[in-house]
């Protein structure tokens, strides 16, 4: 009898915890699995604000793929995805085809620049492994360039954002600037991190008193904040903000654009209905029109039923969800059983403030200090065993939690 093909597109969160849950629940004869993905190895995103800052090397936060998928189960294809051909059941891939019969789409987020001039050109984006490595190298040539050069700019670096990632990447390059003033033998109130801020608050929406801790915290360790300003273009020599309708330039050799992200273009470009690439699913993640194809992680648009509003893309929904659907194809090529709709479990939010400090809501509770620092490390660890069960926690886990 032919196996039903299962394609799972993109190893990030919610790619890698379907593909290992189909791997757990199918036997080899049930169905094909294969995953695609554009690099050999799956990485953590969550973690890379700490390499871009160049507090964590980023081969901490990279795993192979093939150590952690069984090879006897599941096909893995390192190309990249071109087109998704929804009425012909098929992906076409960089080297390739592949057909399918249940298709994922897990194909993850992009920076989005809403159209401000110069951002492509002369911003950096913390999207993937190679991006926070060339924001960690820049840093450090510029900084190396000021002995010679004395340009204060050169020292300066602007992140355009202070959503969670505009946050958490400015606390880690303030506990990476020390190194480098030692490093580049730099004076050290010369160097200047800027976080610009559109919205009257940094991390709009998020409880007020623990974002005054953030923000206490992290302008004692140097940060500059604007808040109310808006990041109205990116030039060669800087930006230009705009604040009650003045405008201003900063000049800045490093800007790294930390203020908005969007899913996959390729799925708007594959002719799927999509806002900003992401494409409202079903209760069964289900792209609207194909009961074939389902969506997770930052490509798939999920309401609150609460308030009506989207939940925000994160790896937290993105794993619930790889969960779900691992389960729900496996009933899927069985033919029996009842599918299972898909509830977000919202456990809160952490946001880390450098490798010993952070502010979060768990379980309802505010957490600051230590103790969300130490929270946040046990979410990581716990996402690591899920993938790959205790000894990934030993290989790749944040076990220094003092
Ligand atoms: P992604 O993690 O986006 O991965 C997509 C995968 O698809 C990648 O492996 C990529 O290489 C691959 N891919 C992309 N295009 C192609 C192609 N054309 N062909 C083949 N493969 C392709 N969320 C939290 O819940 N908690 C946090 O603490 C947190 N911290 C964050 C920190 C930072 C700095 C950032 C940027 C985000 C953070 N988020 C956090 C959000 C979270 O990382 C995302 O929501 C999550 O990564 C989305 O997962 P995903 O499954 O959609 O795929
Ligand atoms: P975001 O959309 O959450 O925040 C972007 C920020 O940039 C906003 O505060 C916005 O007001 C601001 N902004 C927009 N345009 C601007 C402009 N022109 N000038 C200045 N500021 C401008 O984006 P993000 O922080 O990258 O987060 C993306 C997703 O990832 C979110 O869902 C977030 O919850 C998640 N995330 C979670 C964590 C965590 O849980 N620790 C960490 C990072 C990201």
């Amino acid at each position: 009898m032919r196996k039903p093909k299962i394609v799972v597109l993109g190893a990030g969160y919610g790619g890698m915890i379907t593909t290992v849950r189909l791997q757990k629940l199918l036997s080899v004869n049930e169905a094909e699995i294969t995953l695609v993905n554009n690099n050999s190895y799956h990485y953590q995103t969550t973690w890379l604000h700490e390499n871009a800052a160049g507090t964590l090397h980023h081969d901490k936060t990279r795993l192979n793929i093939k150590d952690v998928i069984d090879t006897s189960k599941v096909n893995f294809v390192l190309d990249t995805v071109v087109e998704i051909c929804g009425k012909e059941k098929c992906v076409i891939l960089k080297n390739g085809e592949l057909e399918y019969d249940y298709l994922v789409v897990g194909l993850g987020f992009e920076s989005e620049t809403f159209g401000i001039k110069g951002l492509k050109e002369h911003a950096f984006s913390i999207a993937n492994i190679n991006g926070a490595r060339q924001i960690r190298d820049h840093i450090e040539y510029m900084f190396s360039r000021y002995a010679t050069e004395k340009r204060d700019e050169l020292l300066t670096i602007v992140v355009g954002g202070a959503g969670f990632t505009g946050i958490e990447f400015v606390a880690e390059l303030a506990n990476r600037v020390p190194e480098l003033v030692h490093e580049y033998d730099l004076p050290r109130e010369k160097v200047r991190i800027l976080c610009v801020e559109a919205a009257p608050t940094a991390l709009p929406g998020f409880d007020p008193e623990l974002v005054e801790y953030a923000v206490k915290f992290l302008e004692k360790k140097g940060v500059e904040f604007r808040i109310g300003t808006a990041i109205k273009e990116a030039t060669e020599t800087g930006i230009i903000v705009s604040k009650d309708d003045k405008i201003e330039e900063i000049k800045a050799e490093t800007v790294v654009w930390a203020a908005g992200v969007r899913g996959n273009s390729l799925v708007e470009e594959s002719g799927f209905e999509a806002m900003r690439g992401r494409i409202k699913v079903d209760q069964f993640l289900r792209a609207p029109g194909h009961d074939d194809v389902f969506i997770v992680g930052d490509a798939a648009l999920i309401f609150n039923p609460e308030n009506d509003r989207p939940y925000p893309p994160t790896a937290q929904i993105a794993i619930q969800e790889g969960y779900n659907l691992g389960k729900n194809l496996a009933v899927l090529v069985r033919g029996k059983g009842e599918l299972e709709p898909f509830t977000f479990d919202n456990k809160g939010s952490v946001c880390s403030l450098g490798h010993d400090d952070g502010i979060g809501v768990v379980f309802g509770k505010k957490l600051t200090g230590w103790q969300a620092a130490f929270m946040k490390k046990i979410i990581d660890n716990r996402y690591l065993f899920l993938l790959g069960g205790p000894l990934l926690v030993l290989k790749k886990g944040k076990l220094n939690f003092f």
